[in-house]
């Protein structure tokens, strides 16, 4: 039987294997492995991608979450305002740094945060706004910096799973006053490894970012605050500079996939991925929904067809928030109605236009056997 994975890394390093091995073999020999040009070379190059003024390399996204509030002076019991459908990393890093996470349930349509619920989350405590570009497309920016002019709020970005998705023709990552990027293996722009970033404008958060990555300093064994070793190192730097060459051709390869499986899957009774006008969306997850999805999953596993959840639990009803979600208003009707629907098809630039072809006809088969 033939298996199609859920997402393949193995068929990309095929594709790029000379350039990456021949980057790889250049920075051992180069033997410049920790805050050196290569890290710079890529730090300049994503910047530019983007259309930042600043990038700096960070170990993970995770990381990247934590000091990019850090940068922004989100301390103790500070409220930072984020949606309950997420990877978990989001919220978590707010509570890392010791803030608390206010959730805001999902939109209908388009999964990210209900922009509609956020003015009502603002209270005293509440310092920033952390929309997450889920699944590959932006939240519903024009409506979150209004609230934060309003209410005096900062934006972060969580740009995870969204490297080079737009928002009025404009990069998310741009639209508030930190972005932050994973290049988790899987992401639509992937290390071979862990790392991440953050972007801005703000030559001052710059700064701050750079000393809160490396000890608290800027010359070294001068330490000026307390801080620990959140570095991005240099191999997964000039591994990112080759792949980052080839993002825009890997991302309209993935909108043409997902296009080809909403064509195609189109009749069906099941709900299909919608992009809001305002948005380049650059699938990187591929998320269907329908009332049989756990019938639907185990049908196409036996067909060695792999598929994912994003995600199964909302993040207020995860064990480690069991606490905190009893003391806050926790109400998330469509969050929770939507964990139990939703799919995330096999979807990668490498897919090939016949997989998806037969993916749809496994899913057709289903529906008609089981109606
Ligand atoms: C992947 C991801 C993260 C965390 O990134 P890591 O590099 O795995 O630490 C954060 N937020 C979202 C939405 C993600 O998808």
């Amino acid at each position: 039987m033939k298996i199609y994975p859920f997402v393949d890394l193995h068929a990309q390093y095929k594709r790029i294997e000379k350039e990456i091995d021949s980057e790889i073999k250049r920075v051992l020999n180069s033997s410049d492995f920790i805050l050196g040009k290569d890290l710079e070379i890529f730090e300049k190059k994503f910047a530019a991608y983007i259309g930042v003024k600043y990038c700096i390399g960070i170990d993970s996204g995770t990381s990247a979450l934590e000091l990019g509030l850090q940068a922004l002076g989100i301390s103790k019991r500070d409220e930072v305002i984020t949606p309950v459908n997420s990877f978990f990393a989001s919220s978590v890093a707010i509570s890392l740094i010791g803030g608390v996470p206010i959730w805001v349930d999902s939109d209908p349509k388009t999964y990210t945060i209900d922009v509609s619920q956020i003015e009502k989350k603002i209270s005293k405590k509440t310092k920033a706004i952390m929309p997450v570009h889920l699944y590959g497309q932006s939240a519903e920016m024009d409506v979150i910096i209004k609230i934060a002019r309003k209410y005096k709020l900062y934006i972060i970005e969580d740009a995870c799973q969204a490297h080079g998705a737009e928002y009025k023709n404009k990069k998310v990552g741009t639209f508030g006053d930190i972005g932050v990027f994973s290049f988790y293996p899987g992401k639509n722009l992937g290390a071979y490894g862990d790392g991440g970033a953050i972007v801005t404008n703000s030559k001052t958060m710059y700064e701050k970012v750079l000393k809160l990555r490396n000890y608290g300093q800027q010359k070294k064994y001068h330490h000026d605050f307390i801080a620990g070793n959140k570095r991005l190192d240099s191999l997964q730097a000039a591994i990112l500079s080759v792949k980052l060459d080839f993002l825009n051709e890997w991302n309209s390869k993935r909108r043409k996939l997902a296009g080809y499986y909403m064509e195609l899957l189109k009749d069906l009774p099941l709900v299909l991925p919608y992009t809001a006008s305002l948005n380049t969306h650059v699938f990187h997850l591929f998320v269907i929904r329908t009332q049989k999805r756990d019938n639907l999953k185990a049908f196409l596993m036996e067909r060695g067809i792999h598929t994912g959840i994003h995600y199964p639990i909302p993040i207020y009803r995860q064990k480690a928030y069991k606490d905190i979600a009893g003391i806050t208003d926790c109400y998330f009707p469509v969050a929770d109605k939507q964990s139990k629907q939703l799919l995330s098809l096999p979807l990668y630039p490498e897919l090939h236009k016949n997989d998806v072809k037969l993916i749809s006809k496994q899913i057709r088969d289903f529906f008609n056997e089981s109606t």
